[in-house]
């Protein structure tokens, strides 16, 4: 018997790749999704890649009783690894509510249809939690600082929520993985990221304007306290984060001799500068980039990088990919959403 994992945001980026992942280690994924921001033909790509086509429920997390009768209908679901949530920063300050409402009425849903049972869950977070961390790489028990965005709030928020539900529950064991700038592509270039209208995060960016989709990528500031003047961030290769949620479900499953909740950080532990994560797309795809110095971004940390012992040593896992790797399969990526007309 196979365990039965619901993976809510399935078909989102993290969360294909995830169910990807899950597939190979032998578990198996139900995926619900509202396809708020992900397509369908996710599904197929998934079953192209793996063979198995996972059962997929479209139902809205924030309605308890579509929720209820998917867990009453797979009443052998062991555990959840919860991805469905709005995410847009800039979007969040300008409609704080529907982040609120959104990203809490979902996760409190899972928590309530799980009560009195058994829930091993795995939440997605954010090193945005860390603000500007005043020491560098940043561990997990930095402080966590005031939340810029609703959406930086809501992780906040959501890990505190967490951190009560499992102290009350014994039931309940819960990790939550801190995730740095997830990039990158399954190396199929079948699934990747799909941002709707003009990307706000770098990469996908970048990856437009090498196509000509996008005018000249702007680097926001070059003039910051970094070797270049760039800000620093620590990038991750998106199976590499996949991969850390089935270390993390291995490690809620085991039970003795571990807490009963956690956070981890997800990253490589090295950070680029903006310039150079240019020049490494450069050097790793031959394609010659457009870009231009332009002002600051309201808001932007200056450098982040993680410190990642404890994943490394309570998880196991520590990730595979380089920059190399990231640049070159978010190119490919690019290149099949051209070839095969997906806007
Ligand atoms: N960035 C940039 N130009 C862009 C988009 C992003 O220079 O068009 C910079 C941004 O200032 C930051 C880094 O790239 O230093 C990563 O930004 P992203 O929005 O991808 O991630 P986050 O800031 O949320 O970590």
């Amino acid at each position: 018997m196979k365990t039965k994992i619901l993976v809510t945001g399935g078909l989102g980026y993290i969360g294909s790749h995830t169910v990807l992942e899950l597939l190979c280690a032998g578990y198996e994924p139900v995926i619900a999704d509202n396809l708020s921001n992900s397509r369908i033909g996710i599904l197929d790509q998934i079953e192209m890649i793996s063979g198995v086509r996972p059962a997929f429920h479209y139902i809205d997390l924030c309605n308890e009783g579509q929720l209820a009768r998917l867990i009453a209908d797979n009443e052998d679901i062991a555990g959840v690894i919860h991805f469905a949530a709005h995410k847009a920063v800039g979007e969040s300050v300008a409609e704080p509510l529907k982040y609120y409402r959104n990203n809490f009425d979902s996760l409190l849903n899972i928590l309530k249809v799980f009560e009195g049972r058994r829930l091993n869950l795995v939440f997605s977070s954010s090193c945005t939690v860390y603000g500007q961390p005043d020491e560098l790489p940043v561990s997990e028990a930095a402080p966590v600082k005031k939340a810029e965005s609703p959406y930086g709030n809501t992780k906040q928020v959501a890990e505190e929520m967490l951190q009560d539900i499992a102290a009350a529950d014994s039931l309940k064991r819960i990790i939550s993985l801190r995730y740095f700038n997830p990039v990158g592509a399954h190396a199929s270039a079948l699934i990747g990221e799909l941002p709707s209208g003009v990307p706000q995060n770098l990469v996908p960016y970048v990856t437009q304007s090498a196509a000509g989709k996008r005018g000249p990528i702007t680097v926001f500031g070059d003039d910051y306290d970094t070797p270049d003047g760039s800000c620093i961030r620590d990038y991750i290769h998106v199976v590499d984060l996949a991969a850390a949620h089935i270390a993390a479900l291995k490690l809620l499953e085991k039970q003795e001799g571990t807490s009963n909740y956690d956070v981890f950080n997800i990253g490589t532990g090295t950070g680029y500068t903006v310039l150079e994560l240019i020049r490494a797309f450069e050097e790793n795809t031959g394609v010659k980039l457009n870009y231009h110095i332009g002002p600051r971004r309201a808001g932007d940390i200056v450098k982040v990088w993680g410190d990642v012992r404890k994943s490394t040593q309570q998880l196991g896992w520590q990730a595979k990919h380089g920059i190399a790797e990231m640049m070159r399969s978010a190119w490919a990526w690019e290149q099949y959403l051209q070839t095969n007309d997906i806007k």
